[in-house]
Formats: C-alpha cells, sequence, structure tokens
C-alpha cells in the first residue's frame, strides 16, 4: 500500500471529492438580527433551519470564521447514528428514565436527518446501513456484550448481537470474533450534507456571512475584525474551536481525530470483504476506530491518532501527522490484508470538543440570551440536530412564543461543567490518558485475557469519564 501520492490536510477528502464551496460574503459592517449564530457547522446550520422553519419572519444572521463546513462537519466519519456523549453520567444525575428519554430523542434524530435530507433535496449519499461495532480481542468481545447489554438497557431492544461466524457473513475483519448491530444509524458523505443544509437556510432567507471570525461573545453582541452583530440570542457553535474565543480557552478541549481514504477498490477486493450492507463500522478497542464504506466504494477511516496539540492548538487546515497515517493504513490492512496494495488518497484531521465531564450539553442562559450546544465529543453528526431542535424550544419558550417542550425537559439540557486544566497539565493529562488507551490496546491483543486491562480503567479515571 503506498502513501507517497496521499493527499495530507485540504480541510478533507470530502471537498477534494466535492470542491470547496463558492465564498460567501463576509460581514461588511456592523448589523443587527433576531438571532445570531457563530459558527457554520451541523449545529449552527441546524439551528438556524429550525428556527427560521418555526418563524419564518425570525431575522437571522450565520457568522463562520471561513466557510460552511470547514470543522468538524465537512471533516467526519459520516457515522449518522444515535450515540450520545455523556448518556451513562445523565442516569446518574437524572435517572434511568430521564437518560432513556434522551435515548429516545437520539433515535429519533437519525430519522430525522434522514427525513428532512430528503424533504430537502439535500443528496449526501446517505445509506442506511445501521451501526455495526466489532470485536476482535477477548478484552474487546466481553466489552461489546456489556456494552451491548447497556443499550439493550437503554431500550435499544433492536440491537443483534453477532458471534465471529455471523459477523462474517456481513463483513470480514480478521480475527473478529463477535459484533453487535444497530438500526439506528446511516452512513453519509458529511461535506454534502453541510453544503446543502448552508444552501438551504440561505434559500430559506437566513443571512450568512463567511470568512467572518468572532472574537468574543458577549451578551447580545458578536464581535468581529468587520463589526459586530447585535442580537437579543447570540449562539455558540464554534465545537472544537471554542478555545479561539475570548474567555473560552478552558471550556471545551480540542480533541483531534484524524481519517485516511483508499482509492476506490476494485470488486475483487469486495468480494473478500463483503460489506453490503455499508454499515458505519466500529471497534471496541480503547483507542477506536470508525470507518465506512462510501458510495464510491472506497474505505474512509479514522482514528484518534496524536490527540491534543498543546495549548488547545487547532490543525493546519486538515493536515494530520505523517505517523497517524501510518498507524490507520497498518489498521486498515489489518482489518482488511487484501487492501494492502491499495493507494491511500488522502489524510486529514479535524478537531471535537470535549467538556471536562464528556458530556454534550445544550444551553440558553435567560439572564444573558446567550446559548451554546456542543461538547459533542466524536458524536455530533445526529447530536447536532437534536441540540438544534432544542435551541429552538429553549428560545421560543424564553421568548413567549411556546411553553416547554419534551426536548427542553431532556436531561443534557442547561447542564454545568467545570473547566480544564491550565496547561501543561491538560497537555499531559490527556496524552497520558490515550498512552495508557494505547498500551491497554497492546497488551490486550497480545496476552489475550477476558477483562479490560487495568491501565485502560486508571485511564477513565483519569480523564473524567463515566
Ligand atoms: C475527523 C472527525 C471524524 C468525526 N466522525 C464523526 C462521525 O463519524 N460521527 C459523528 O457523530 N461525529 C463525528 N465527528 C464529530 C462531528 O463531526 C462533530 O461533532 C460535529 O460536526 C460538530 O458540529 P458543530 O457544528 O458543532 O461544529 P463544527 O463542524 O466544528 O463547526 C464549527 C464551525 O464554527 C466555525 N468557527 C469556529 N470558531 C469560530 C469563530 N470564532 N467565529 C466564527 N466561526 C467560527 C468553524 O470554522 C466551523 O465551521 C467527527 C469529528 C472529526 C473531527
Amino acid at each position: 500500500m503506498s502513501t507517497v501520492s496521499t493527499v495530507n490536510g485540504g480541510i478533507a477528502f470530502w471537498y477534494a471529492q466535492e470542491g470547496t464551496p463558492a465564498p460567501r460574503e463576509p460581514l461588511p459592517g456592523d448589523a443587527s438580527a433576531d438571532v445570531c449564530i457563530v459558527g457554520g457547522g451541523y449545529t449552527g446550520l441546524w439551528t438556524a433551519y429550525y428556527l427560521k422553519k418555526a418563524v419564518p419572519f425570525l431575522n437571522i444572521t450565520v457568522l463562520e470564521a471561513k466557510f460552511c463546513g470547514y470543522g468538524a462537519s465537512g471533516r467526519n466519519g459520516g457515522w449518522l447514528y444515535n450515540g450520545i456523549a455523556g448518556r451513562g453520567r445523565y442516569a446518574e444525575l437524572h435517572g434511568h428514565d430521564a437518560a432513556v428519554r434522551l435515548q429516545q430523542a437520539m433515535n429519533g434524530t437519525v430519522d430525522e436527518v434522514v427525513r428532512v435530507a430528503a424533504e430537502e433535496h439535500i443528496d449526501a449519499d446517505i445509506h442506511r446501513g445501521g451501526v455495526l461495532e466489532v470485536a476482535y480481542t477477548p478484552a474487546q468481545l466481553a466489552r461489546l456484550k456489556a456494552f451491548h447489554s447497556v443499550e439493550t438497557a437503554f431500550g435499544e431492544t433492536d440491537r443483534v448481537l453477532r458471534g465471529a461466524r455471523e459477523t462474517a457473513e456481513r463483513i470480514r475483519i480478521t480475527g473478529a470474533v463477535g459484533s453487535s448491530w444497530s438500526p439506528h444509524g446511516a452512513r453519509l458523505h458529511p461535506a454534502k450534507l453541510v453544503k446543502g443544509l448552508a444552501d438551504t437556510v440561505e434559500a430559506l432567507g437566513v443571512t450568512i456571512h463567511e470568512s467572518t471570525p468572532v472574537t468574543e461573545i458577549r451578551p447580545k453582541h458578536a464581535v468581529t475584525p468587520y463589526g459586530t452583530v447585535r442580537a437579543p440570542y447570540v449562539l455558540r457553535c464554534t465545537e472544537g474551536f471554542t478555545a479561539g474565543l475570548k474567555g473560552q480557552k478552558r471550556t471545551w478541549l480540542p480533541m483531534n481525530s484524524s481519517m485516511i481514504v483508499t482509492e476506490p477498490l476494485p470488486e475483487r477486493v469486495w468480494d473478500t470483504i463483503g460489506w453490503e450492507g455499508r454499515e458505519t463500522l466500529g471497534d471496541m478497542a480503547h483507542a477506536y476506530m470508525y470507518a465506512q464504506r462510501t458510495a464510491d466504494d472506497r474505505i474512509a477511516i479514522g482514528g484518534r491518532g496524536v490527540p491534543y496539540r498543546f495549548g488547545s492548538a487547532t490543525d493546519n487546515d486538515g493536515r494530520t501527522q505523517p505517523a497517524t497515517i501510518e498507524a490507520l493504513r497498518d489498521l486498515l490492512v489489518r482489518f482488511f490484508p487484501t487492501t494492502a496494495g491499495s493507494r491511500i488518497d488522502h489524510a486529514w484531521s479535524g478537531v471535537l470538543g470535549v467538556p471536562r465531564d464528556w458530556c454534550a450539553t445544550v444551553t440558553l442562559d435567560r439572564t444573558t440570551g446567550l446559548g451554546w450546544a456542543g461538547g459533542y465529543v466524536g458524536s455530533g453528526v445526529a447530536t447536532a440536530n437534536l441540540a438544534a431542535r432544542t435551541l429552538r424550544d429553549l428560545i421560543q419558550q424564553d421568548s413567549g412564543q411556546a411553553g416547554p417542550t419534551d426536548l427542553t425537559a431532556l436531561p443534557w439540557v442547561n447542564h454545568k461543567v467545570r473547566r480544564w486544566e491550565p496547561e501543561p497539565f491538560r497537555w499531559l493529562g490527556v496524552h497520558a490518558m490515550y498512552a495508557a488507551y494505547r498500551a491497554a490496546d497492546r497488551r490486550e491483543t497480545a496476552s489475550p485475557g477476558l477483562g479490560t486491562d487495568p491501565l485502560a480503567k486508571a485511564a477513565d479515571r483519569l480523564a473524567g469519564r463515566h
């Protein structure tokens, strides 16, 4: 397999395929709006969409630092699935039933995104094959079974546990000993979705200014180098880039995730792999991978790589480290040995937002009119849609146009968490955590025992994860 001709960066392969969208005009000067949304990713654009649909006369302005879809929304693995960061913690804080309601809302969110994409004629290569998670060591199998039971307890009774032989009937992964499949997932093309959304909200009458970085958000103000937008509601939808805003350095940690994509694979390779169901694919390693079979028959596979850059820095237009490209390529070939001769066309990275307690949240502060949503960790493709509908309901409630709804009563609404530690502790902590996860994965593979390696448990405690 060759990486000599691999393009590294360029934001993401999805844009090499689709082309970057034509730029929209920056903010021309001071302006006012009913709602100002900072960040043109899924969170910001879905929020604009639902607000405008609910109240067509609302004057909504989206301010985007680069272009809509520049962030994780244009770079991700295309898993539209029902996972939400923090569900276990929300069960502890608000009770099991509240967390089940959150889970059910997430299940419905997958349907909602598929529905709206069809209704708005957004062709995002959506294929509803479900989510397949595989185990390839005894310890992973034990975790897979435990995970399967937990998901069932949260209401996913339509989940299917499969042994090695049944798994191989779906997809042939070297050493796979079992899998868990959920119908609540779909594969999509991230950039097509975010571009389609931006075009849709613009056509509805939402104003989008690109190349307009917001430097500071304060009550009723979004400040940019070109002018200030004044609005009763200002919503921060900047996820992994949040640390770049004044006063937000330690709010959400920008965690890296990196991906590679193969050339389109020939039929003879697919004959050895299977994967006709085009399920989104993940594993049960501590430093887990995620993958999809693209519409044009490539494999796109991602993982953590270098987890975090010192001082909450973000990447340079998606460039990733050569060592990460090699590690992902090795993983791909370990999973699917017949891809060994295939070209890796593109590699890239992006940032996702991680709160100190690893719990996604959606918040509207009614005293200031400031709102935000995010901290999705690695599960934002669907979650951003639920957050957006919730922000719509919170704003409608606050402005007296509607009362509380099922969405405003979900346990992740208005959740508060402490900030991350200052440097160098932040960097040391995250790097130690991932070093421990990787060591635990190696030990579980080298000397298979049934239990999770203690190093991984220690890393969970260090991270403050539940
Ligand atoms: C490589 C990778 C793979 C992933 N794979 C998956 C997956 O398969 N499934 C899944 O569920 N999740 C996945 N995620 C996470 C998911 O993509 C994100 O959670 C989701 O896209 C977040 O959307 P968002 O709109 O909140 O943030 P973003 O998409 O990051 O959008 C934020 C936007 O705000 C803009 N911005 C930032 N700062 C400012 C500012 N100061 N002023 C104005 N604009 C600003 C940015 O340019 C950006 O466009 C992945 C993430 C990455 C990085």
